[in-house]
C-alpha cells in the first residue's frame, strides 16, 4: 500500500476587516489553483480559513518536506497575496513569499502514513494564539487517562506515547517517553512560550500527531522558530485515541497567549466554521477542527467537529473568562511577559534614556 502524505499549510496573506476574517476572493483563488493540480501534483485538496488565516490542506504521494509541494503552496499564497494587495486587505502578503513582502514564511504540518482499513484524520486550526497552544491539548489526549480512558482500557494504548518537544530558545529537541516521563514532559511543555510539542509517536514509531511549530522558508529551508496561529494533524481510532477523546480537551477553557496588539492571555474557544471570524478585541482565540476520512488519499469530508451543542458550555465559559481578562486592560497578567518572543507589547516602557526618565540614587 503506497504511503499518503497530508500537508496543511497556513498563512496570513491579508486580513479582511483588520485581523478578523478572510476575504472570499482569497479562498476562491486558492481553491481554483489547488483543484488544477488534482490528479497531477496532488491527490486531493481542501481550502479553508480561520480568522484572518488561509489554510491549504493537501494529500499527495511525495512525502514530507517535499520542495515541489512547498513551493506550490508558496506560489498559491503569493497569488492570494497579490489579490489581497489589490483590494488593500490588512497586512497583505505578510506570510507569503512575494519578493520584499515577507519577514517569515507560511507554517506547515505534515504527516506521512500508510492508510489503515479506516483512517479518520482530524485537522485542528487555531487563530490569535502562539505555537505552543496545542501543548495542553496534546498532553490531555495522549498522556492523561482521565481524558483518554483508552490509555487504561485499550490494550493497544497501554504502552503510552512518546512526545517530541522543541525548545525554541535553545534550538534543541528532546523526546519524552510517556507515561514514564510524564512529569518531566510537563515541566517543559508547561511553558508553551518556549517549548512546543512537535510530534507524538506510538511506541512502534508510528506518528499519530504533528503540529506546525516548524515554519518553512522556501529560500532558506526549514527552521524551528515556530509561528503564530498553529495547525495540527491528529490520527484517531484503532490504535490511537478515539475521535471523541481527541476533542474532549477543548471542553476546558485553557488559557493561551497571543491576542491582539501582542498583549494578552485568553481562552482558546472551540468553534464551528461559521464562528471562526473574531470581531471582538482579543477574540477569544479560536480553534476549528475539520475531520476527514482519508480513503485512497481522497479527503472524504470535511466534518465540522466543533459544530456540536456539546461544546456550548465550553464556549460560554470561554466568553466569561475572556470578559474577566479583558477588563484588566494593559495590566499583567492579561499582558504577556515582555520576554515572550513576538508578543512583547509594543508600547511598554523602554530601557535606557527616555524623555522624563530620571535616575534614582543608589
Ligand atoms: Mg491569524
Amino acid at each position: 500500500m503506497p504511503k499518503i502524505t497530508i500537508s496543511v499549510f497556513r498563512a496570513e496573506v491579508g486580513g479582511f476587516l483588520g485581523l478578523s476574517r478572510t476575504h472570499p476572493k482569497l479562498i476562491e483563488k486558492a481553491q481554483k489553483l489547488l483543484k488544477e493540480e488534482k490528479g497531477r501534483l496532488l491527490i486531493d485538496s481542501f481550502v479553508t480559513h480561520c480568522g484572518d488565516d488561509l489554510e491549504l490542506i493537501m494529500t499527495h504521494s511525495h512525502g514530507t518536506d517535499n520542495k515541489r509541494i512547498h513551493r506550490f503552496a508558496g506560489d498559491v499564497f503569493a497569488a492570494c497575496a497579490r489579490i489581497a494587495s489589490e483590494i488593500k486587505l490588512y497586512g497583505a502578503g505578510r506570510d507569503s513569499q512575494t519578493p520584499g513582502s515577507a519577514d517569515r514564511g507560511p507554517c506547515v504540518a505534515e504527516l506521512e502514513f500508510e492508510e489503515r482499513e479506516s483512517d479518520p484524520v482530524l485537522i485542528f486550526i487555531a487563530d490569535k494564539t502562539g505555537p505552543g497552544a496545542w501543548n495542553f491539548i496534546l498532553y490531555k489526549i495522549f498522556a492523561d487517562p482521565f481524558n483518554t480512558a483508552g490509555l487504561v482500557s485499550d490494550p493497544s494504548l497501554h504502552q503510552g506515547f512518546d512526545f517530541e518537544v522543541h525548545d525554541m530558545a535553545a534550538k534543541s529537541r528532546i523526546i519524552f517517553r510517556c507515561p514514564e516521563e510524564s512529569y518531566r514532559l510537563l515541566a517543559h511543555i508547561s511553558d508553551p512560550s518556549r517549548s512546543v510539542i512537535r510530534r507524538v509517536f506510538r511506541k512502534d514509531g508510528e506518528i499519530t500527531a504533528v503540529t506546525s511549530s516548524r515554519c518553512f522558508d522556501i529560500n532558506a529551508g526549514a527552521n524551528d522558530n515556530g509561528d503564530d496561529d498553529p495547525v495540527m494533524i491528529v490520527r484517531a481510532q484503532d490504535g490511537f485515541p478515539l475521535v471523541g477523546e481527541a476533542l474532549e480537551p477543548f471542553c476546558t477553557p485553557v488559557l493561551v497567549g497571543g491576542g491582539m496588539r501582542g498583549f494578552p492571555y485568553g481562552p482558546l474557544m472551540p468553534v464551528g466554521l461559521s464562528d471562526v471570524s473574531s470581531t471582538r478585541s482579543d477574540g477569544p482565540a479560536r480553534a476549528l477542527c475539520f475531520g476527514f476520512q482519508v480513503t485512497g488519499g481522497e479527503l472524504i469530508g470535511p466534518a465540522d467537529m466543533f459544530d456540536d451543542p456539546a461544546f456550548d458550555r465550553a464556549r460560554a465559559r470561554c466568553n466569561e473568562l475572556a470578559d474577566a481578562i479583558r477588563v484588566q486592560g494593559p495590566f499583567a497578567p492579561r499582558r504577556l511577559p515582555r520576554e515572550v518572543k513576538g508578543h512583547a507589547p509594543r508600547h511598554t516602557v523602554k530601557e535606557g534614556p527616555a524623555p522624563g526618565r530620571e535616575k534614582l540614587p543608589e
